[in-house]
């Protein structure tokens, strides 16, 4: 279930679209991934079971990706009444304090008895998680600690890219080689020269790929953008691509949505199914080998993103 869709700090401000993050729930285990600012109040309207999660996760200290991480623990810990799940953030988050001490259940003056069990997550350090699901953090290039991750159970092998540079050169419509700066947008793209492939190789088999886009073509330097993912993919077993955390720029002129844009044109190089998520929507996951790995419909009971 995508409780928000939106990322970037423009979005932030303005909430074009919702920044709650998703809720993962499968038979084996149910997270909630990257609460942003709102995500307790959008999770309630959709009538999520926050009072049953396994895990609460933090892929970096940016505010759309924590500011509402103490409610959702707070949830999870049935008003810190209760000792039970985790706190998965990278190490500096734990140790900023950007989740109070309290809420990554280190406050034991506090007379609340609950709280959750903090673990840093770290590279090649695999989570057992729920009954059964395993999570593999993937690092992630995007300035400070930062992890997207594989998540893995008996049937279903979930990738999630957090915010994630990857392009790092490409080739142009003259021929010339491009190197991606900050602040400088990727144009003319014919090819791409140089990529994280620590990225492709972590997520070129999973059968559902949650990606954080939020542009086209501007940010690659930290942005994964549509560009690159179509590079990502390309070659890749995914079953299935979702573009989410979206920044207001696609929405252009008058409100139109231009959002289908990037789905249609990562589908289109990458010959991925490739969809664009809006917020509230649920998305259906289909064990491996069950054809399509996923599909967008609604009030369906089951597995679930
Ligand atoms: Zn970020």
């Amino acid at each position: 279930m995508f409780v928000g869709t939106g990322g970037s700090p423009i979005n932030l401000m303005r909430q074009v679209r919702a920044t709650g993050g998703f809720y993962v729930e499968l038979p084996e285990v149910r997270l909630y991934v990257d609460p942003g600012p709102g995500a307790l109040v959008h999770a309630r309207a959709l009538g999520l079971p926050l009072e049953d999660l396994d895990a609460v996760y933090v892929s970096h200290g940016h505010l759309d990706h924590y500011g509402d991480a103490d409610a959702i623990v707070e949830s999870m810990c049935r008003a810190m009444s209760v000792r039970r799940g985790l706190l998965l953030a990278p190490r500096s988050v734990l140790e900023e304090g950007l989740v109070s001490a309290f809420h990554q259940g280190r406050r034991p003056d506090v007379p609340y008895p609950g709280g959750p069990r903090a673990r840093a997550l770290e590279a090649g350090r695999a989570v057992a998680l729920g009954d059964g699901a395993v999570l593999h953090p993937v690092p992630a290039h995007h300035g400070g600690e930062n992890y997207g991750f594989v998540l893995e159970t008996p049937d279903l092998r979930l990738g999630y890219t957090s915010d994630t540079g990857y392009l790092i050169a490409y080739r142009n419509a003259d021929g010339e080689r491009v190197n991606v700066e900050p602040g400088r947008a990727v144009i003319d793209f014919e090819a791409a020269e140089d990529v994280h492939l620590d990225l492709r190789a972590a997520f070129a088999d999973v059968d559902v790929l949650v990606a954080n886009v939020t542009f086209m073509n501007h940010f690659a330097s930290r942005q994964l953008t549509a560009i690159g993912l179509g590079d990502l993919l390309t070659g890749s077993h995914v079953g299935q691509a979702v573009i989410t955390h979206l920044d207001p720029a696609l929405t252009g002129a008058g409100g139109e949505d231009r959002t289908p844009l990037l789905a249609e044109y990562v589908e289109r190089v990458s010959g991925v199914p490739t969809l664009v998520a809006r917020d509230g929507m649920r998305l259906q996951l289909h064990p491996r080998g069950g054809g399509v790995a996923a599909a967008a419909r609604g009030g369906e009971e089951g597995p679930r993103a």
